[in-house]
């Protein structure tokens, strides 16, 4: 009874809502957890999630710690089908959905071990010295890595990244393709804060594109665009959306750029502001209108007045926030993207929003 209560009310939801809603998923698992939740795509697909498994890290570990192009292209060739293999999962469970994912983001280090231990099993492993290992790993450290070498930049200074990962997109398309199952992939440059950087990744992508195609003697359907998550991006939309197919809007990492908050150490003051009133909610969680809100505005205006037919998402931990939801109702969005189990709460946000109930125009 209660089932067949939240069925309809979800079907009421979604004969008022304008706005789509889709899930951030990187496992076929979620993927059709998600899809029973009414997702109606994947909004964003965290690839980097992929390379932490059993079988993947040591060949991560090898690329990264590789010391020229041919070995490096040796473990990328290594890591080619096994993430194929993912993206054939998530098409197959997507069923002709669309489906976002993002180019690699984190930076580097991240994939590396961190104690002594570690350090020396891997060492044995990879058949390099301890001492390789550790320069690497000090190579790669970073003072600010949330503002480092990660996102586009990693995809611009080694491009072999991108176009492994792009190929494993593109031959997955194919195979479902070949077996009557419809896709519609969606390549998200993450990070870019220039109309270059887009151009330079788009390049390669669509030369890896033309070489699959060549080979296979059919064009595969894609869109490519990016996130919108640097305050910069905002600022020159209009050039950005020249070159896109689509934004989505990285509301954590925009949120974290704007304040000038780190992510990761925010919360050793955020009680204290909260408590004496210098911020009334987390914005975090909750989309904080009049500044980020404010660039989200002018980025989906000029974004699409440089070009009518730009597709926008939100694919940041806000598009499951219902208050935030009416806010991106408001400000224009196609859709929202959230973790699964958060999708029927944006799906009636959204409604809710429609029908005029929600605080879109004011402070989310
Ligand atoms: C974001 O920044 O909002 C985003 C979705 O990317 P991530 O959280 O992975 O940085
Ligand atoms: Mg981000």
């Amino acid at each position: 009874a209660i089932f067949r209560r939240f069925a309809k009310l979800m079907r009421w939801s979604d004969e008022f809502r304008t706005i789509g809603v889709r899930t951030n998923a990187d496992t076929p698992h979620d993927a059709a957890v998600a899809r029973a939740f009414g997702a109606e795509g994947i909004g964003l697909c965290r690839t980097e999630h992929m390379f932490f498994g059993e079988d993947r890290i040591a060949l991560m570990r090898q690329m990264i710690l590789a010391p020229d192009h041919e070995s490096r292209d040796r473990a990328l060739a290594g890591l080619l089908p096994l993430q194929r293999a993912d993206f054939v999962g998530i098409f197959e469970a997507m069923r002709g959905l669309p489906v976002t994912i993002r180019l690699l983001d984190p930076p580097l280090h991240e994939f590396l071990p961190t104690t002594e231990d570690q350090f020396e099993k891997l060492a044995s492993a990879l058949g390099v010295s301890w001492r390789r290992v550790a320069e690497r790993a000090e190579e790669l450290r970073e003072a600010n890595p949330m503002l480092g070498h990660r996102g586009c930049r990693l995809g611009i200074t080694f491009p072999e990244i991108y176009d492994m990962q792009v190929r494993a997109i593109l031959e997955a398309a194919a195979d479902c393709t070949a077996r009557k199952i419809r896709v519609r992939p969606e390549i998200m440059v993450p990070l870019v804060g220039s109309v270059e950087e887009l151009q330079a990744v788009s390049l390669r992508i669509e030369a890896v594109a033309a070489e699959i195609q060549q080979k296979g003697g059919r064009k595969i359907q894609r869109l490519v665009g990016t996130m919108i998550e640097v305050p910069r991006a905002c600022l020159v939309a209009g050039e950005i959306a020249e070159h896109a197919d689509f934004f989505s809007f990285g509301t954590n990492d925009l949120t974290q750029m704007t304040f000038g908050f780190s992510r990761d150490d925010v919360a050793k003051f955020l009680p204290t502001y909260l408590e004496r009133g210098l911020l009334r909610v987390d914005p975090f969680s909750r989309v904080d209108a009049p500044g980020v809100g404010r660039l989200i505005r002018l980025a989906i205006e000029e974004g699409r007045a440089a070009r009518p037919d730009l597709k926008i998402g939100v694919c940041g931990e806000h598009g499951g926030d219902p208050q935030s939801v009416a806010f991106f109702h408001a400000a224009g969005v196609d859709y929202v993207s959230c973790s699964p189990f958060r999708v029927p709460v944006a799906r009636l946000a959204a409604a809710q929003a429609a029908r005029g109930a929600g605080t879109g125009s004011g402070t989310a």
